[in-house]
This record gives structure tokens, C-alpha cells and sequence, in this order.
């Protein structure tokens, strides 16, 4: 579904059960962020057909967890193109084991316990080791796919949390932000602080919507109300 058409810049978004990845198109050339896990594959390889004739330039990851980064090795090789993280994410990326994240809600520790039980028999967050890794910079994501999309650090969900700016109009956040009848905070996080003050960055941006990868569009409205709260 085409969520953006501005200034030469074409986002879609690729709806998958456990995350909503993002294709960003430029002059012929596109980028993949974030790539959801394996059972969701098709989607986004047929996606990446109809909205980029079926061309990949690089894949770029919000973060290394499981739903985020579990296709990165098997895309990466069938498009012969890079992954790129940030330096925090990437070792974890090379052995494919990100590591159970740290509960912030009820439901976040809920299923971190759980995941902490299971992983005694089996470790949930494990992904398929991805070998084609290299590390993310402002300059590299310009290369790839143009001068309007800007890389930023949004550190809080997890230490190498990124986000990316296009067009200083619409930022694609990760996990920085989740869903929650009362918070914008996601269920797991590093840091409540941390998280607010990469908020208070992306809010330094002109951007007026915030695309996060488990929950519908945020506008910079519903941002500041919900920074109004907290303070
Ligand atoms: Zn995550």
C-alpha cells in the first residue's frame, strides 16, 4: 500500500503479522526497512515485484530483533544487495542471536518471562545469521537512495535503534514508538528516558507523521500530546 508520493520519494508499506516493513522508492532505485521473518517472506519478495519491478538496492534495519531483521540474510542474497545496521546491532546481526528484549509494560514482562523460560529449550529470538552486514551512515543511506532521506540514531527500544527521515516530511521509526490505549511507549524497551528524549529528536525534525513497525501512522500532534503526558 503507497503511503507516501512527494518530491520524487514513493514509500509503501508492506503489512506483515509481526511487523510492518517499509520499501522506499527513488529514481528507479529502492531500499527495504526492515524485512519481518521468514513465514512472511513472499509478501515482501512480491511486494518489492509490483512497487520496484523487482529491485533491491539495500536493505537498511531499524534494529536487529527477530521480526525485524529475520529475512535480512535470505533477501540480501536474492537480491545481491548489503544490509545495513548500526554499529550497536551489528555483531548481532552476524550471529543472529539479538537476545530476549527488556519488558516496559505488563504485557512487555509477560512475554519477556516467557521468552526467558522458553529460551532454556529453545531461543525464540534467533534469525538465520546474516553474513552481508555493513554498518549504516548518513552518507551511505544518501548514496542509495537519494539526498532526501536522512538516517538518525532513536536509541530506547534497543541500544542500535534507528530511524529514518524522508523528505523532512515522514520518519520511519522502528520500535521507538508501539501501541497502547494509554502510551506511545512500545511493550519492550532499554529505557522509558531514553526513549522520550529520541521522541524530542524526532520532533526536531519537520516531520509530520511517524510510520512505527507494529502500529498505525502517528502524527507529530499525537506525539506532543502524548509527551505533554509524561512530563
Ligand atoms: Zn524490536
Amino acid at each position: 500500500m503507497q503511503i507516501y508520493d512527494r518530491n520524487g520519494y514513493q514509500i509503501y508499506r508492506i503489512s506483515t503479522i509481526r511487523c510492518k516493513c517499509y520499501l522506499i522508492c527513488h529514481e528507479g532505485k529502492s531500499v527495504l526497512i526492515d524485512t519481518a521473518t521468514p513465514i512472511e517472506r513472499r509478501k515482501i519478495t512480491s511486494a518489492i515485484k509490483t512497487y520496484a519491478k523487482g529491485r533491491l538496492d539495500g536493505i537498511f534495519l531499524t534494529h536487529n530483533h527477530g521480526d525485524h531483521a529475520g529475512n535480512a540474510q535470505a533477501l540480501s542474497k536474492k537480491y545481491g544487495c548489503r544490509v545495513y545496521v548500526s554499529h550497536l546491532g551489528s555483531l548481532n546481526l552476524l550471529i543472529g542471536r539479538p537476545g530476549i528484549p527488556k519488558g516496559l509494560s505488563p504485557t512487555g514482562r509477560f512475554f519477556e518471562r516467557m521468552a526467558t523460560s522458553l529460551s532454556k529449550i529453545y531461543d525464540v529470538s534467533l534469525y538465520e545469521p546474516c553474513q552481508n552486514v555493513h554498518i549504516i551512515s548518513v552518507d551511505v543511506v544518501k548514496e542509495i537512495i537519494g539526498e532526501e532521506v536522512v538516517v538518525i540514531d532513536t536509541p530506547g527500544h534497543s541500544r542500535d535503534s534507528l530511524s529514518f527521515v524522508v523528505c523532512d516530511d515522514v520518519a520511519l521509526v522502528g520500535d521507538i514508538m508501539g501501541k497502547g490505549i494509554v502510551s506511545m511507549f512500545p511493550i519492550f524497551g532499554e529505557d522509558e528516558e531514553i526513549i522520550i528524549r529520541s521522541w524530542l529528536q524526532l520532533l526536531d525534525t519537520k516531520c509530520q507523521y511517524f510510520a512505527p513497525s507494529h502500529t498505525r501512522i502517528i502524527t507529530r500532534e499525537m506525539l506532543e500530546k502524548q509527551l505533554e503526558k509524561e512530563r
